[in-house]
């Protein structure tokens, strides 16, 4: 068996077994007693878990808490309304629709690590939504819509699933004439790096007119180790290009030093920041979220003009009626009919000469 099968068998999903690594509090014994939820990571990324601060930002996110009890803040039926799968437009499960040129294609609910803040709760964490994940079924209807130029692949976590059933889906959209792009979005180069096998290096690879992004998620600089430069590295010099998609995490990055850290560190591992996510309102996550304005702020106080400008990412709340940036507002100071007034990271501001219309 390859070594990242092994980790996903020996996955860390139950009690005895997280006992085996960490101190586990009895506040979390209970939630794991008590809550009706899936979870569970590979022994690699329990690894880099503290074994003694349960504040610890990986343990967080992989340990089951008390607080996704409570909700006070989140919609329920979260992933209906978000995905638009309640309007006219008949379409299969497997396809999430916001915009007119692209779509989310959704191949399985299975991940590697389930991440307690996930948007997808209902359907990949709590399991109380069920939906068809049917392959031939979503490419039939790509295939069918010529407006579809970008297709995004996720999940779950779309690269659980074997080298083969990876390649049969990069082939087929790649037989799709309108089809000029496709990413996927998977967490493995962080908690799993071991999938990037040479044989799904070879699924992957080629000078192809259509080429594959592949989006990770990485939320704190713990995360980064050795493993995951050597599988970005492998993944580039196959032609992937990999970016990160964090998510904004109460207590976990949410502070200036941390959050510019992470962004550094990312470039470090030849990752490009891509997005930071407001943690999204789905059911049993408010613990994790901070206002909305938080990553806007951290972009103006840690990032922008901190630091190098390819460390930044855009912050985005995404929305159903698709992701909506929210920049710092401070650049603008004053306008004139000639004249603006900006403003730089520090502070300082300069007169710019403006052209009327
Ligand atoms: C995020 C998302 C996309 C892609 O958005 P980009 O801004 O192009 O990265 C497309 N469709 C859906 C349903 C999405 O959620
Ligand atoms: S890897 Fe993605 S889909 Fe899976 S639990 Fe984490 S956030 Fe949700």
């Amino acid at each position: 068996m390859e070594e990242w099968a092994e980790q996903l068998q020996n996955s860390v999903n139950t009690l005895e077994r997280l006992k085996s690594v960490i101190n586990v509090t009895e506040e979390e014994e209970i939630a794991i007693r008590t809550l009706n939820t899936k979870w569970g990571t590979t022994p690699y990324f329990a690894s880099l878990m503290d074994p003694d601060d349960p504040e610890c930002p990986i343990r967080r996110q992989v340990i089951p808490s008390l607080k996704e009890k409570e909700n006070r803040y989140g919609i329920p039926n979260y992933l209906i309304w978000k995905e638009n799968r309640d309007t006219d437009e008949v379409r299969p499960d497997s396809i999430a629709r916001q915009y007119h040129d692209r779509i989310a294609f959704t191949v399985t609910d299975l991940c590697a690590n389930y991440c307690r803040h996930c948007f997808r709760k209902e359907l990949v964490v709590d399991r109380n939504l069920q939906l068809r994940f049917d392959v031939d079924e979503g490419l039939a209807w790509i295939k069918e819509h010529e407006e579809i130029r970008d297709v995004l692949i996720t999940g779950g976590d779309p690269f659980i699933l074997s080298d083969d059933k990876i390649e049969y889906l990069i082939r087929k959209l790649r037989e799709i004439p309108h089809i000029q792009m496709f990413r996927f979005g998977s967490r493995t180069p962080v908690v799993l790096p071991h999938r990037i096998t040479d044989g799904l290096k070879k699924v992957l690879s080629g000078y192809h007119q259509v080429p594959i992004w592949l989006n990770t998620q990485c939320n704190h600089p713990k995360e980064i180790t050795e493993k995951t430069a050597k599988a970005v590295f492998d993944l580039l010099s196959c032609g992937v290009n990999v970016g990160n998609q964090a998510v904004l995490l109460k207590g976990i990055n949410d502070n200036k030093e941390t959050f510019r850290e992470l962004h550094q560190k990312l470039l470090s591992v030849r990752i490009r920041p891509y997005y930071v996510f407001y943690c999204e309102p789905a059911p049993g996550i408010d613990h994790f979220r901070t206002p909305v304005e938080k990553g806007a702020e951290l972009i103006r106080d840690a990032i922008r003009g901190h630091t190098t400008g390819l460390a930044q990412p855009m912050y985005v709340v995404a929305t159903k009626i698709g992701k909506i940036p929210l920049m710092p507002d401070y650049y603008i100071q004053g306008k004139t009919e000639n004249e603006y007034t900006l403003r730089n990271y520090k502070g300082q501001t300069i007169k710019w000469p403006n052209i009327p219309e």
